[in-house]
């Protein structure tokens, strides 16, 4: 069988157009852009069923920013610990506040968790909890709760011990 150029162009112009395709729908689907990390999934419902036991809702996808993209300290470390979120949904805009982790409100109200991963770090030692607690606050109120006045953001808020103490407690207990 020949191909005449017609033929290999018509090829061609089908193929850039289903790999489009798959590159758009990737985009619309969580499971094409969110790396897992290994025991994640126990994390993830150690927090959110155990501590927030009577949720219906599953956790929120989690985006993790790894080493290589740490590129500031958002504490007196002076680590490369953190990060300048994009402002939503992938957006190239960053903002000028460095975090390890951040929350986001995306279409259909539905929260994507950004989340510094520093080498060597377990996931209580990250904001994990902190930021599935903000999850947890805007599927229950429709409010995340940015300025953390819910007593459940515990001590390191300027509260009593709170759900988020004691996620990051369970997590510890079980080497995550
Ligand atoms: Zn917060």
């Amino acid at each position: 069988m020949r191909y005449d150029g017609t033929d290999i162009a018509m090829n061609v112009m089908f193929m850039i157009g289903f790999l489009a395709s798959v590159v758009f729908f990737c985009s619309m689907l969580t499971g094409c852009q969110y790396v897992q990390l290994p025991h994640q999934r126990e994390a993830a419902y150690s927090v959110w069923e155990v501590t927030y036991y009577d949720l219906s809702e599953d956790p929120p996808p989690i985006r993790w920013v790894f080493q290589q993209d740490l590129d500031c300290s958002p504490d007196r470390s002076g680590q490369d610990v953190g990060f300048h979120p994009p402002k939503f949904f992938g957006a190239l805009e960053r903002t000028g506040q460095c975090v390890g982790g951040e929350t986001y409100g995306l279409f259909y109200e539905v929260y994507e968790v950004q989340l510094a991963a520093p080498d060597g770090k377990t996931f209580s030692e990250t904001a994990f909890a902190h930021e599935l607690y903000h999850a947890f606050l805007h599927y229950r109120d429709g409010d995340g709760d940015d300025r953390h006045s819910d007593p459940g953001f515990g001590i390191g808020y300027g509260h009593l011990y709170g759900l988020v103490d004691a996620a990051n407690d369970a997590l510890r207990s079980q080497g995550l």
